[in-house]
């Protein structure tokens, strides 16, 4: 049986009581992916496992990690970055909530994803300073897509592969469509050339760049939820959340 004790650098992306007074923290780390892994006693007063190990919190693990089990054990955990500005605003913490949800329930244990730990990391730190934060969201959730490889085509007709009269989008299909093939998808709806060029902007444009661009954000974020929706097979992403 492997194991060994690892160095990780990971994000904590949930955390549930386990047993007395331990917790299970789920992280997203570089070298892995998801990983859950016990900290024992953490909920005991003075546990040097308290503070590296909040939600939302960036930190250097140390880890008896086997994959041949469900549950790793922290050894030691020391922080990197709180990300203490999330918790100055509710909504704030809405927002990051999104991200931590897409993490954890769109990854399999054990599947490093680096750009989408970067990605992550870099919207985490965008919502305290952004103007629109469904946008920010949106663009998280398509860049997001696009490293799970379910990027939505954008760039030609799903159907003939046309890139004239692109006008219409299709969750079923999987990314826009021409105005002679609309009819093939019963789920279509029509975005029109600026709502189909904002998308293709919000993906071409980093995300920390977003702010300078104005985009109707309302539309694109709810069709983005339900492709994600659709194509992780996951349908009740975010279902429990109040909406943003
Ligand atoms: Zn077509």
């Amino acid at each position: 049986m492997e194991k060994r004790l690892k160095r990780v650098r990971g994000l904590v992306i949930n955390k549930y009581p386990y047993r007395e007074s331990s917790d299970v923290v789920v992280l997203f780390t570089a070298e892995y992916g998801k990983i859950k892994a016990v900290a024992k006693g953490r909920r005991r007063p003075g546990s040097r496992l308290g503070a590296a190990l909040e939600n939302f919190c960036l930190s250097e693990i140390v880890l008896y990690l086997s994959r041949d089990r469900e549950l790793q054990i922290v050894k030691e955990a020391q922080l990197l970055d709180p990300h203490a500005e999330l918790a100055r605003n509710y909504r704030f913490l809405l927002g990051a909530s999104y991200i931590s949800e897409l993490l954890e329930r769109a990854t399999e244990v054990f599947s490093p994803n680096r750009a989408l730990l970067e990605l992550a990391l870099t919207s985490l730190k965008l919502i305290p300073e952004s103007d629109d934060l469904k946008k920010l969201l949106a663009a998280f959730l398509l860049k997001a897509l696009s490293h799970l490889g379910h990027m939505p085509v954008l760039d030609r007709c799903t159907v003939c592969k046309s890139r004239e009269k692109l006008l219409y989008f299709s969750v079923e299909k999987g990314g826009v469509l021409c105005e002679n093939c609309w009819k093939s998808a019963e789920d279509s709806i029509m975005l029109g050339s600026k709502g189909i060029s904002e998308f293709q902007r919000i993906l071409k444009l980093p995300i920390n760049k977003l702010n300078r661009f104005k985009a109707e954000t309302d539309v694109l974020f709810d069709l983005l939820l339900k492709f994600a929706r659709y194509h992780l097979e996951i349908p009740d992403l975010f279902a429990r959340k109040v909406d943003i």
